[in-house]
């Protein structure tokens, strides 16, 4: 398996070599990425432009109605224009290359966001194992290898996802968490316990994916966890 994975992953990257060669990438015209600023919700990172700028304890209804598994989340950009363009083009339209793009605005959001703090490891968060094999790569795992490398730190894939929770995007907010509530769990053999982790995916919608996963990690011991995403909608 793991042979197969580097043999995709090298044949990938050299056709992707020769493709940029021969295409060099064209000018999008989608708007300019959004970048998410503060002032917003120390807890989801949502943010509330209207706030005094020097009141981090901000918490918005959404956080205050619902207990979060982990402590924060944080997305670099809004999902639109460019950043959606490359998200939906990575996942969606078989253009692997995306993930450079993808990966630089990560590690910009990393240094912003969670650079000062010390991590145990990146946890990725995982496909259903149908959906992988369709795509070929999990987008979360493919971000969060290349943000460990650029920052030089390890990636954890401790999580299962062993059940289909997908057509979320025709969901609503409160079927969006029961349709993901218990729908991952620890992988036989690891131990997390006291770990500092730091959650990775492409996007933050309601956060119930997030959350569920945070769920089977502070089960499973860890002590920190918080949530980083490229953008959030
Ligand atoms: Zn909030």
């Amino acid at each position: 398996m793991a042979l197969l994975s580097s043999s995709f992953r090298f044949a990938r990257d050299w056709g992707e070599c020769a493709l940029n060669l021969a295409f060099p990438w064209p000018e999008s015209a989608a708007a300019a990425p959004v970048r998410i600023k503060p002032p917003f919700c120390r807890q989801c990172g949502e943010p509330f432009p209207a706030l005094p700028a020097d009141d981090p304890s901000f918490i918005c209804h959404h956080c205050a109605e619902r207990k979060w598994h982990f402590q924060w989340a944080r997305a670099g950009y809004r999902t639109e224009g460019q950043v959606l363009e490359a998200i939906t083009g990575f996942k969606y339209r078989d253009e692997y290359y995306r993930y450079r793009q993808l990966s630089a605005w990560l590690v910009e959001t990393f240094d912003r966001y969670a650079g000062h703090d010390s991590w145990d490891a990146l946890v990725p968060v995982p496909l259903y194992h149908r959906r992988h094999r369709e795509r070929g790569f999990n987008q979360a795992h493919e971000l969060a290898r290349n943000l460990a490398r650029a920052r030089k730190m390890r990636v954890l894939d401790v999580l299962y996802r062993y059940r289909e929770t997908d057509s979320q995007a025709e969901l609503d907010r409160e079927a969006r968490w029961k349709n993901m509530a218990g729908a991952f769990q620890m992988k036989r053999g690891f131990d997390v316990k006291g770990s500092r982790l730091l959650l990775l995916d492409d996007v933050f919608t309601t956060g119930a994916t997030v959350d569920a996963c945070a769920q089977a990690l502070a089960k499973a011991g860890a002590r920190q966890l918080a949530v980083l995403t490229v953008a959030r909608s």
